[in-house]
């Protein structure tokens, strides 16, 4: 079985999209999930969907580039539910539409600072968490397919790519602890991210996603489902690795 039950899970990026399917799918399967996310309204609302389906949840306000803010959050589920098992780092943003000589210098501060920076500050506070309780622990990073290509913005598609190194680091070092750490490459999702990109481009985006095999985008809850497998005891020996759920965009 997935075995999660009564696990806690941290989630950033949880007030939207791919984040709150991951949380919503984790509450289902039993664990306390910590809510993470600088949107108080949409925190809130992943909280309350999970509470009406008997799930337990709290929403914790952070700023994930904020390693004040981050220490403070761990530090608050551990308090809150009284260990930490498990991590999707989800949290994440588009840079602006433009090219590599183009891209100003706060754009792509901001970027890495939130996608890159993000994904280290909280596997620098989560894993000394994880070891403090039965030193098991499993955690997820959400890469792209801009992690392997260069569909993007510069910032963008250089932090998909980073997070891999990152993902890849900590699997070696902490895999004799007991600590397992993957990363997912979503495709095209439908979230309110892709439908910004959408709503700006429409034929460009309609030609993007049918470059899929599949032809069509991916549900969030497509992703919170692979997660869940990923955080879960089913996937033991799973680490370091790199799981592609596009539709097969990849395989062209
Ligand atoms: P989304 O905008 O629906 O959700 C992202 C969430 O991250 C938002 O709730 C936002 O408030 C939060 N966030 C942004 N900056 C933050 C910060 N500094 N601290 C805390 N929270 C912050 O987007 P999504 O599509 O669900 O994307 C989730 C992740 O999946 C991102 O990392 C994104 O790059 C990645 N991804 C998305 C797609 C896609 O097609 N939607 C494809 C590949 C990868």
């Amino acid at each position: 079985s997935y075995n999660i039950d009564g696990k806690t899970a941290i989630v950033t990026g949880a007030a939207s999209g791919i984040g709150r399917a991951t949380a919503e799918r984790l509450a289902a399967e039993g664990a306390n999930v910590a809510v993470v996310d600088i949107d108080i309204e949409g925190g809130e609302e992943t909280v309350a969907r999970i509470e009406d389906d008997e799930g337990v949840a709290r929403f914790i306000e952070t700023d994930v580039s904020d390693e004040a803010d981050v220490e403070r959050m761990v530090k608050a589920t551990v308090d809150e539910f009284g260990s930490l098992e498990l991590a999707h780092n989800n949290a994440g943003i588009e840079g602006e539409s433009a090219t590599t000589a183009e891209h100003t210098k706060a754009n792509w501060d901001r970027v890495v600072d939130t996608n890159m920076k993000g994904v280290w500050l909280c596997m620098k506070h989560e894993i000394p968490a994880m070891l403090e309780g039965d030193g098991e622990g499993a955690i997820v990073n959400t890469s792209s397919i801009s992690g392997q290509t260069g569909a993007g913005d510069a910032p963008y598609v250089a932090t998909k790519h980073g997070i891999l190194g990152l993902t890849r680091t900590a699997a070696v070092e902490y895999a004799q602890e007991g600590i397992r750490v993957n990363a997912v490459a979503p495709g095209v999702i439908d979230t309110p991210v892709s439908n910004r990109f959408r709503e700006e481009n429409p034929e460009e985006f309609e030609q993007f996603v049918q470059m899929a095999p599949v032809g069509r985008m991916g549900e969030p809850m497509e992703i919170g489902n692979a997660v869940a497998w990923l955080l879960s005891e089913e996937a033991s020996f799973a680490t370091g690795g790199l799981f592609q759920i596009d539709g097969g965009f990849m395989a062209l």
